[in-house]
């Protein structure tokens, strides 16, 4: 089958009107899709669909990088790609022109992760998997061929990789009935949006534990220290001391001064800091973790790519690795931040906060916990409450937990109908703003 076109579509939804996904930072989030479709000739063909998630202005960029690397995929064999998708990744990564706008990392990275997670969905959809099963059937040897070592090997090698795989193999069926059963365990960050008053934050949070959530996740970074505090306080009220209290300061502050915002609001006991300072700040994030601990500080939404990873894990500088579906450069280098966790022994949970982010980590996360992380134990996925029934085939989240995807594909395809109505600035959505 060959690949005759790949749209890109500019998908915007108008989330700033509710303050939905509001953090200290991104105060009027429109959540965005960066949209890309892979088309391919004959009658009736599967077609296959990724994103880049952005919150509003910009999107136009990653929507006209996802048609600067048009020409890179049009024209090819779809399984002579899906015989070597790492090689794949790496004609788009390795460009010799398009990577001095990179490299790895920015607009031109994203559009990137769009376009490999289509093709990767598209395969999923060929072979009739959910794209987690496709992971999980390659063999070891397959798996480690998707990376990308370079940069990497001082830190993680092919032979290192293959090894950590093999030593899962014996546990895979046990891990997956596990899922099966209970799901893959989640935490909730829609009770806890910085821009919603107070009532909201209650009402959300007891609605979140009746729907069986457990670990709550609440915004930080406002303006006064106090406001933080009595956040924080309302929090606790809701959800009780037992249960799991995350922070997220969304990169609002300087080193210094996120230790000193992080010590009262120890007294809440929360399980982590997440984006205390800039992501690409590794010297940083190990300053605050060691002044900080037992507070563990995690990051991730916005490192850019596997070598600022390596990094970060090499300085000991997180406890917590939340891999972006598509900030890395789609699922090869995400399989890649996977082993380079599990060696230095850094829980993954991903972020998922945006549009299609849940959908497309679902299946992260099930390869992870089956195939590659050293236990299964506090190892949580983001959950974010809106946005679902815009997809084809949305998550399904029971007791706090996300059921086990089983239509083939990545889950990102967004309904036809959704993506007419949302286009930007053209869509019915937008056209009546
Ligand atoms: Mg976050």
């Amino acid at each position: 089958m060959k690949i005759v076109d790949i749209a890109a579509e500019d998908i915007r939804f108008p989330t700033s009107r509710t303050l939905a996904g509001s953090d200290a930072m991104h105060t009027d989030p429109d959540y965005s899709a960066a949209y890309a479709v892979v088309r391919c000739e004959g009658t009736s063909p599967p077609s296959g669909h990724g994103l880049a998630f952005t919150i509003g202005r910009g999107n136009e960029i990653v929507v006209r990088a996802i048609e600067s690397l048009r020409a890179l995929v049009v024209g090819r064999d779809t399984e002579e790609l899906f015989a070597d998708m790492g090689a794949f990744a790496r004609t788009l990564t390795h460009d010799s022109q398009l990577r001095w706008i990179g490299p790895e990392k920015g607009a031109i990275h994203m559009a990137t992760a769009a376009v490999v997670n289509a093709v990767w969905d598209l395969m999923a959809k060929v072979r009739g998997l959910p794209l987690w099963r496709l992971l999980v059937a390659m063999p070891p040897e397959e798996i480690v061929r998707l990376i990308d070592f370079r940069y990497l090997s001082d830190a993680l090698t092919p032979a290192e990789a293959l090894a950590l795989l093999r030593d899962r193999m014996p546990d895979r069926a046990a891990r997956e009935r596990i899922l099966a059963d209970g799901g893959i365990p989640a935490y909730i960050t829609s009770a806890g949006w910085i821009g919603y008053d107070d009532a909201t934050v209650r009402r959300l949070c007891r609605e979140a534990l009746a729907a069986g959530f457990t670990r709550f996740k609440m915004k930080v970074g406002a303006d006064a220290p106090e406001q933080d505090a009595a956040r924080a306080h309302l929090l606790r009220e809701e959800i009780g001391a037992e249960r799991v209290l995350m922070m997220d300061a969304n990169q609002r502050w300087d080193v210094g001064e996120a230790i000193d915002r992080m010590r009262p609001l120890a007294a809440f006991d929360p399980w982590w800091i997440e984006e205390p300072t800039s992501p690409d700040d590794v010297l940083g994030h190990a300053a605050i973790a060691r002044a900080i601990a037992p507070i563990r500080v995690a990051t991730g939404e916005m490192v850019q790519n596997r070598v600022v990873f390596k990094q970060l894990f090499q300085a000991r500088a997180i406890d917590v690795a939340q891999i972006d579906a598509c900030r890395l450069g789609g699922v090869n280098e995400v399989v890649a931040v996977l082993l380079l966790a599990a060696k230095f022994g850094v829980p993954v949970c991903p972020h998922a906060g945006g549009v299609g982010l849940c959908e497309y980590v679902q299946h992260l996360a099930a390869f992870d916990l089956i195939a590659v992380a050293p236990r299964l134990e506090e190892r949580w996925v983001e959950f974010a409450d809106h946005l679902h029934e815009h997809f084809v085939q949305p998550i399904a989240v029971e007791r706090g937990a996300y059921r086990l995807p089983e239509a083939p594909g990545y889950g990102v395809e967004m309904r036809a109908a959704s993506r007419r109505e949302h286009t930007f600035p053209s869509g019915s959505v937008w056209a009546t703003a």
